[in-house]
């Protein structure tokens, strides 16, 4: 059992009324750790880094800073990073060359492209052109696809940190109704396609919602968890969900702020109005979002081990 449920339980015990705040922050640093320990006893018998390469696409201010804090994560871990920073107006030809001559090296075990890419670059097609084997963002068709079939794959980042939360926190899944709100291949699908799968966590009912859902209340109102990933702050309120049900809230929106950054990041739930209603909550920030980083760093060492048969 670990340390954070411990906390969780003796926190209950003296007010069990309490909603459990999901400390993403403080679970994923201790994640990190054992990641960190792990690569340095492969490093001490004599084998390589594990190697993370990632292409960023053009300036935009929040794939910027998301690169940047990917590239520090591998460096606490003792990975080693390589960031190729292109231009905006860089070809699709040019990127589908460097990813080629990426998937080649034999020394990268992990490759990752920024999204979004510019409107001219077709996505989908520089996502499948990734050799499956080092796809750690878990986006390529065939990863889905084994995915979508229970098979052994990468899970993506988000929808990865999210089950582990789940799973460390003890929070129930079998039998229980979950309600996705959004369904973007990067996490509403792919959430919801886990939480009915066989399994901890999952063997949930799942009710997927989006843009075009009618009454989106009347589903909510129903979930015993409620996954939110619409980049819509504070959309999900506290009069849309029963009582006693789990938020897991995947928005990131940045907002005017009046401090040095000139931004604050926001949730897609209305943390106040929910935080006295449900069982637990994940807080924005320190809630999914490190989880994630550390799915990318799992992710990455996962193909290392594969690679170096370790
Ligand atoms: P997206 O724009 O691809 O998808 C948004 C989804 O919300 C769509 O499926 C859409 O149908 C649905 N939606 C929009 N309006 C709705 C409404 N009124 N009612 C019901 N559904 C509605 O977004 P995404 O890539 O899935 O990201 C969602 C949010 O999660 C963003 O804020 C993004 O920044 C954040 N995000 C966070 C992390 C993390 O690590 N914490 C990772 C990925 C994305």
């Amino acid at each position: 059992m670990s340390r954070s449920f411990i906390m969780v339980i003796l926190l209950h015990i003296f007010d069990p009324q309490m909603a459990t705040i999901i400390d993403g922050k403080g679970l994923a640093l201790s994640l990190r750790g054992k990641i960190k320990e792990e690569v340095s006893q492969y490093k001490n018998s004599g084998n390589r880094s594990p190697h993370l390469a990632a292409i960023l696409v053009g300036d935009d201010g929040a794939s910027k800073t998301y690169v940047n804090s990917k590239e520090r994560d591998c460096d606490f871990v003792g990975f080693d990073s390589t960031v190729h920073r292109l231009p905006s107006e860089t070809s699709e030809n040019d990127l589908l060359a460097l990813i080629e001559s990426i998937n080649l090296n034999d020394q990268i075990d992990g490759l990752i492209v920024q999204l979004p890419l510019p409107k001219h670059i077709d996505s989908a097609k520089v996502t499948d052109s990734i050799d499956p084997k080092i796809d750690v963002d878990g986006f390529h068709t065939i990863n889905v696809g084994r995915l979508t079939k229970n098979e052994d794959t990468y899970i993506s980042a988000t929808p990865f940190g999210i089950m582990i939360m789940l799973e460390e926190y003890g929070i129930e899944t079998k039998g229980k109704h979950c309600v996705v709100i959004g369904r973007s291949n990067i996490v509403g699908r792919p959430m919801s396609i886990l939480m009915s799968r066989g399994g901890y966590p999952g063997e949930s009912t799942v009710t997927i919602c989006h843009r075009h859902t009618q009454d989106l209340k009347s589903h909510t109102l129903m979930a015993d968890i409620v996954i939110v990933a619409v980049g819509k702050p504070h959309f999900l309120k506290g009069d849309m969900i029963k009582d006693g049900a789990a938020v897991v809230d995947v928005g990131i929106t940045r907002v005017d702020a009046d401090n040095a950054k000139g931004y604050e990041l926001r949730g897609d739930a209305h943390y106040d109005e929910l935080v006295d209603k449900c069982s637990a909550i994940t807080p924005v920030p320190g809630g999914v979002g490190p989880m994630t980083r550390y799915g990318l760093l799992y992710n990455t060492l996962k193909s290392y081990k594969r690679k170096l048969n370790l």
